[in-house]
């Protein structure tokens, strides 16, 4: 199990000893997690890092998954694009089916925790089927600023019944929600198979064994084949950088057990790139592998992240760790991430000129994108590691228990 003592090396002792020390009053408290999927996306990565290391400084901390069935996840999908904005046709019949399947998962799940972390809407109503006995968070990973607002409205009569809303950043939170709100910014753990150090010879193994060429530069963009992410209008974003500088692009998405929308996006995408796709010039891969996300983040010349809508996108932070300068949407949650000009470019995720225009200057300027690289990796260090969401995490439990 992971320690951490393992994060001396790359935080310094100093925030090593902040979190033992924020860990002490909590020792013995059984925090419980609930989401919907234990891989795809970023909940789960965050969640998969930070469990054991709750546990290594004395908080027993356990995850759940609230289980699904086919039209649940389709109905939970719908409203993931209505709290972004997309409209929806809210029946009584899609309500009931959310009611419903929480209500099973509650008859089979007892909850034997001092404090419960609900992560995003597929398990929100869990908490109308529990008698509460100890403090209840919902933690929301989306982008909740141009909510449908007949979804919200529904939802908020959950949310009304928890104790605490975190949001990842203040443009999140929400003047119409009387819940007390805290903001806690996703992370990234350097250690993880995703993101350690990995040798120039197991790159090349992992990039020939998903078929990646590398004998010319490489754009990437990770992310679930999902609207949001705009995979469509990076395919035509590739084919105008393509037309001044030679590379190839990846689109990495593995299919997410909560995402049914994932399989038609992809094949969409697939007719949209048809001869690229033919040449090898695009490349589409839809495995579920850290070791090859790792690979390609580093590999690349540039990573990519069209998103329209974001809540975070760990892929930011991911690849500038990695020291890859990043081009990304102005939007949500990826401008915490990157400074313009420092780190990458910050782009109009609907100007797709614009946004080929710097991954082109990126490619015929290496130099100037190592720099870029190089200032990611130290500002991922100073705001976005694991240690900074263990702090904040335990100041919270603190506050709430100390
Ligand atoms: N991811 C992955 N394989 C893929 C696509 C995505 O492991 O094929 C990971 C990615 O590296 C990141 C997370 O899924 O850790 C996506 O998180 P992000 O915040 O960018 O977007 P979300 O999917 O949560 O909207």
């Amino acid at each position: 199990m992971r320690s951490i003592d393992e994060y001396r090396h790359i935080v310094g002792d100093k925030i090593i000893s902040e979190i033992i020390q924020l860990a002490r009053n909590l020792h013995g408290l059984r925090i419980l997690h609930i989401n919907s999927t234990y891989y795809g996306g970023g909940v789960a990565e965050m969640l998969y890092s930070l469990i054991p290391l709750l546990n290594d400084v004395g908080v027993a901390t356990d995850w759940r998954i609230l289980r699904g069935t086919p039209e649940f996840f389709t109905i939970t999908k719908k409203f993931h694009n209505a709290v972004q904005g997309d409209p929806i046709n809210l029946t009584d019949v899609k309500k009931a089916l959310y009611l419903q399947n929480n209500q099973d998962f509650a008859s089979y799940c007892k909850i034997d925790a001092d404090c419960v972390i609900i992560h995003d809407p597929q398990p929100l109503p869990l908490i109308r089927f529990y008698k509460r006995e100890q403090p209840w968070i919902w933690r929301c990973h989306v982008d909740l600023s141009h909510p449908n607002q007949q979804l919200w409205d529904y939802l908020r009569g959950f949310i009304l019944r928890y104790d605490r809303v975190i949001v990842s950043d203040t443009k999140y939170m929400k003047e119409d929600l009387p819940v007390p709100h805290s903001i806690i910014h996703p992370i990234i753990d350097p250690l993880s198979s995703k993101n350690r150090e990995i040798s120039q010879a197991l790159i090349a193994k992992t990039l020939k064994k998903h078929g990646v060429p590398t004998d010319k530069p490489i754009i990437t963009q990770i992310s679930r084949f999902d609207k949001w992410k705009d995979p469509a209008n990076v395919i035509e974003m590739y084919k105008l950088v393509k037309a001044a500088f030679d590379c190839r692009l990846v689109l990495c998405g593995s299919m997410a057990t909560d995402d049914p929308e994932g399989i038609m996006i992809y094949e969409k995408i697939v007719k949209l790139a048809n001869n690229e796709i033919a040449s090898k010039n695009v490349i589409l891969l839809t495995v579920e592998d850290n070791i090859l996300v790792n690979a390609l983040q580093r590999v690349s010349a540039v990573v990519i992240q069209k998103s329209i809508r974001e809540g975070f996108g760990l892929t930011v932070t991911e690849a500038l760790w990695k020291e890859t300068p990043v081009v990304a949407s102005n939007i949500g949650g990826i401008p915490l991430q990157m400074v313009d000009g420092e780190t990458g470019y910050l782009i109009d995720p609907y100007d797709i000129k614009t946004g080929a225009a710097r991954i082109i200057a990126l490619l015929q300027n290496p130099g100037e994108a190592k720099r870029l690289g190089a200032n990611g990796r130290e500002l991922v260090r100073k705001k976005f590691l694991i240690t900074r969401h263990l702090v904040d995490d335990l100041k919270l439990l603190n506050e709430l228990f100390g």
